[in-house]
């Protein structure tokens, strides 16, 4: 039975009923319900709660933190020159795409190892109890082996490709670039905010797209065959939803961007969804809390499809009335729009 309280709704100004984290029927750990959204669009505007959601997600050791700190360190250290990325050699093309498979590589063994194989910390905050999945929906006969595979021969050629021609473009003065910090303090610090929107709004429509019929069944089923996730699921992708996935990139081919932020985006894109699929909200370290792993917001959308297609940062899917908020009630509301969706025309 879930202890509830009655509180005003700080969007609708209704009254609703929070839950408080833990365990229901159908989660073995949830977060407090109704999942909290970014309050930046809210309608009337609420500064200080948006500004504290701004705040909060650089202050403490977060997913877009990490990527940060390793962006830096793949820049500083990893990075080709521009001087060396101006003419077609392999050399330069591998070393980026070695930096990718490296970096997913090495987040997503660490983490599938850590959660699924030594169970540092078992079941405490794991979304949905059940392990990983040995069935013949999946590659190999095997959930973990088939997410990895097409993480490596699809999501991350797509993701080295598509950096692959930018730094190109980038490093022959194609496309236009910023040159570190000091050239324009504040449009370098503002851009991480505008990536993390942008991330959000263009992952929203591309993932509102692999959802009509056809191409769900020709393209997306291959992701949502996890319907329980971990790390290793997060980029398991057909290749067209790849190539569409990481065309994110394209916002550097019109803004002023430094690498850093090109890195920090791609690692956004790619380790960030290692860390949304880990089905784990926090990590632990010997009873510490870690980091914020999971999103429950996506692994609702895993577990009922036709809802959450965006994130939490712009509330397109509250807008476009698919939000699933972790609710039994919305529960009830997303599976009649299921209904709706697939009844025969
Ligand atoms: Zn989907
Ligand atoms: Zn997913």
């Amino acid at each position: 039975m879930f202890m509830e309280s009655k509180v005003m709704s700080a969007h609708d100004e209704k009254t609703v009923v929070k839950i408080p984290a833990g365990k229901s029927r159908e989660w073995n750990f949830h977060p407090e319900l109704p999942i909290a959204m970014s309050p930046v669009f809210d309608i009337p505007p609420k500064p200080r709660a948006a500004f504290d959601w701004l705040i909060g997600t650089w202050l403490k050791l977060t997913p877009p933190v990490s990527h940060l700190l390793f962006a830096l360190i793949t820049v500083t250290f990893f990075l080709p020159a521009f001087s060396d990325m101006q003419g077609v050699s392999i050399d330069w093309m591998i070393q980026i795409a070695a930096i990718y498979f490296g970096a997913v590589i090495l987040l997503g063994t660490i983490l599938h190892l850590y959660l699924y194989v030594f169970a540092g910390q078992k079941t405490r905050q794991k979304f949905d109890v059940r392990p990983m999945e040995k069935s013949s929906r999946f590659t190999f006969g095997d959930q973990v082996w088939d997410n990895v595979f097409w993480t490596l021969v699809s999501a991350v050629v797509c993701l080295s490709g598509w950096s692959i021609l930018y730094f190109f473009l980038a490093s022959n003065g194609w496309v236009p670039t910023l040159n570190g910090f000091s050239a324009s303090p504040v449009w370098f610090i503002l851009f991480f905010f505008v990536l993390r929107f942008w991330q959000s709004f263009h992952f929203y429509w591309v993932h509102r797209l692999i959802h009509i019929p056809w191409l769900f069944k020709n393209v997306h089923h291959l992701h949502h065959r996890n319907v329980n996730v971990g790390p290793w699921s997060g980029l398991a992708m057909h290749p067209v939803e790849s190539f569409c996935y990481f065309s994110s990139i394209l916002i550097h081919f019109v803004l002023p961007s430094d690498p850093l932020h090109v890195i920090f985006h791609m690692y956004s894109l790619s380790l960030g969804a290692l860390f949304s699929h880990a089905g784990f909200d926090k990590l632990f370290v010997k009873d510490k809390q870690a980091i914020k792993a999971g999103s429950f917001h996506h692994q609702l959308h895993h577990r009922y499809f036709e809802c959450n297609y965006g994130s939490e940062e712009i509330p397109l899917d509250r807008w476009f009335g698919s939000f699933h908020d972790g609710t039994p009630e919305a529960t009830k509301r997303i599976r009649a729009r299921k209904k709706l969706i697939f009844a025969p025309k």
